[in-house]
């Protein structure tokens, strides 16, 4: 079983995770996508508020779950026996942060390598921040994240 572990914040996913998520899933037995938790970082929405979002986007995918963790990454691939982890590649200042993030994950673990996925031309320019800031100013963010996510930012600045 080969099992892969795509983390994020996911504050809110968008469908530019989706695509990943998808994508990913196609090339490993079981993906899992991990919910960062992290006290420090002040997040949008909470992490049962990602984690029902995200069961609802995998939910006719059997070998999609959705997880979630506090502390080290690696600890976490460790334990459900990931061999990979998944992060995704936008415009060039993705680089800089995700080269030194999968460096430094490989110096803490040898078992575990990161694999880049590109982005999908149509949402190399979308972030959750942009997404959250849109749909605050009441912009229409309809084909940048899922149906559930909208109805999340709906309610939210409704
Ligand atoms: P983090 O806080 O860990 O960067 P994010 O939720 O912002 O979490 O992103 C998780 C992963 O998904 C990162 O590797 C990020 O580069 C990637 N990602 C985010 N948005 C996109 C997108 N539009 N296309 C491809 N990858 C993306």
């Amino acid at each position: 079983m080969r099992t892969a572990l795509y983390p994020g914040s996911f504050d809110p996913p968008t469908n530019g995770h989706c695509d990943i998520i998808y994508r990913a899933a196609k090339l490993f037995d079981h993906l899992i996508v991990a919910v960062a938790k992290n006290p420090f970082k002040e997040s949008y929405f909470t992490v049962e508020e990602r984690i029902a979002m995200l069961e609802e986007i995998v939910h006719d995918y059997d070998h999609i779950t959705v997880g979630h963790f506090e502390g080290l990454l690696v600890e976490y691939a460790s334990k459900v026996n990931a061999l990979a982890i998944i992060r995704g590649l936008r415009a060039l200042s993705d680089f800089e942060y995700e080269f030194e993030l999968s460096l430094m994950n490989r110096h803490l673990s040898e078992k575990v390598d990161t694999i880049f996925m590109m982005t999908d031309e149509h949402y190399s320019f979308v972030r959750s921040s942009l997404v959250r800031e849109v749909a605050r100013l009441g912009g229409n963010i309809s084909d940048k994240v899922p149906p559930v996510v909208e109805k999340y930012l709906n309610q939210r600045f409704s």
